[in-house]
């Protein structure tokens, strides 16, 4: 898989998020964790799962789905 430049910024971005202390509602998270726990637990269960996939691997678009789950549950801005 090629990754060009915004791929390496988007990975960049993720890892900083994964790595920080605060999920993207605001709320405090786990390092290492991709959400808080309220927002983890909206996931249906196959998304949970995929973000649990490396990054490179799957991770990114697991993620992605994932922030758009939550924007549209209302969760995450
Ligand atoms: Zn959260």
């Amino acid at each position: 898989m090629k990754q060009g430049r915004a791929g390496a910024a988007l990975i960049r971005k993720l890892v900083e998020d994964l790595m920080g202390p605060t999920c993207q509602c605001g709320r405090g998270k786990r390092p290492k964790q991709s959400f808080c726990k309220e927002c983890f637990g909206m996931l249906p269960k196959e998304q949970q799962m995929a973000l649990y996939r490396r990054i490179g691997n799957g991770y990114e678009s697991a993620h992605a789905a994932a922030v758009s789950y939550l924007k549209a549950a209302g969760v995450c801005q």
